[in-house]
């Protein structure tokens, strides 16, 4: 077997908007280093609606059951039509608990240097697993909005502990569990309650700290490098999240991942840009740095420390960059200039 076999099955969704651009980009560049993913292309989104009227077709389900790994363009959520939620229904589907953001600094010269940490949301429950409801008052049958979240012991344990296993993996030295239990003291209690106890396994290993969520949103723009890894509810973790990526050069800069037990899917933060789309302008990095953990996920280390090497050499000393990030050069400027440095 030579060093660019490929051997591992993973689904390819390349999305609607900017997203088939990205993607032809990003697969263009694992090609480049011998990425050892064999892609089964499936449809979703729009062009799932469009194909068979499904924004999230059974083939795709069938796809990602096979291989439990997919690599995700953005995805145009329908509106109207009764379409169930894209992103929900594959969290439900796959049990993908965790979603995992890393945040780093890789333009010097923005508003912060050196940031590093990485924030863990649940992904499954909070408000987010919401049954809501209007309760009529009067003559209104619309007089009250009603929204019931739930966190259960279980999934609080599972994404707490998977944030310590992250560090221990990962010689990252503390954890932040962030909550608003002194509010919401049963709903994000729980969370705060259950993290302590997991807190106490690792204790000597993992500092752990925890904060408020108002508290902890102001700290991350007055000194994020006090952070390591961050782990939060479902809400919370979606805003703090979109904060975080903006103190790193925005969304064309972060990536993500929906990991569970049953599969892992990795894909950019950003939507389907459908202002650019098909301009040639889309910034494929946050796409890009979304394979870079899929390969670390596989285990291929020595590839994630290629292209991570090849994209700060390119956006720094190369001054390649996207309109986004302040340049000019197109997606297939930037695609070029990084399968030269990594060839
Ligand atoms: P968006 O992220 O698509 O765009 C917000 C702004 O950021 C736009 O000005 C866009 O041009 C810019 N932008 C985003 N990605 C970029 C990139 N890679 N390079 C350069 N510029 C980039 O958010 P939106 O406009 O609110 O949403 C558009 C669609 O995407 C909606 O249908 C939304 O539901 C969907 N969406 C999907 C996902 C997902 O699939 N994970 C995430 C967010 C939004």
């Amino acid at each position: 077997m030579t060093k660019d076999s490929k051997t591992i099955p993973a689904t390819l969704i390349p999305g609607d908007g900017i997203g088939p651009e990205i993607m032809d980009s990003v697969v263009e560049i694992l090609d480049t280093v011998g990425a050892p993913f064999v892609w089964d292309k499936q449809l979703a989104g729009m062009a799932g609606v469009d194909a068979v009227n499904d924004p999230l077709p059974k083939q795709t389900i069938e796809s990602i059951r096979r291989t439990s790994l997919a690599l995700k363009g953005p995805l145009t959520t329908p509106v109207g039509g009764g379409f169930k939620s894209i992103n929900v229904t594959m969290r439900q589907e796959f049990g993908l608990f965790a979603n995992m953001r890393p945040t780093k600094t890789i333009i010097p010269g923005g508003r912060y240097e050196d940031i590093d940490f990485v924030m863990f949301r649940e992904n499954l429950e909070g408000y987010y697993a919401a049954m809501e409801h209007y309760v009529p008052v009067g003559d209104d049958p619309k007089g009250i909005a009603l929204s019931t979240g739930y966190n259960s012991r279980a999934e609080c344990r599972r994404i707490v502990k998977f944030a310590f296993d992250y560090a221990v993996a990962n010689n990252r030295k503390t954890v932040t569990l962030v909550h608003k239990a002194n509010i919401l003291k049963l709903l994000t209690g729980i969370f705060l309650e259950e993290g302590r106890k997991v807190a106490e396994e690792y204790k000597g290993r993992i500092e752990f700290n925890d904060r408020i969520v108002d508290a902890c949103a102001m700290q991350l723009v007055t000194n994020p490098w006090q952070f390591d890894v961050i782990v939060t509810t479902n809400l919370f973790g979606d805003i703090l999240s979109d904060l975080a990526s903006g103190l790193v050069g925005g969304l064309g800069m972060a990536p993500g991942a929906n990991i569970g037990e049953k599969a892992a899917v990795f894909e950019a933060v950003h939507g389907s840009a459908p202002d650019i789309a098909g301009k040639g302008l889309a910034n494929p990095l946050a796409l890009l740095m979304a394979a870079v953990m899929m390969l670390q996920h596989v285990g291929r280390q020595d590839l994630a420390d290629r292209i991570n090497h090849g994209i700060k050499k390119t956006i720094t000393e190369g001054g390649i960059r996207t309109k986004d990030l302040g340049g000019n050069a197109t997606t297939k400027d930037l695609t070029a200039a990084l399968k030269q440095q990594l060839s």
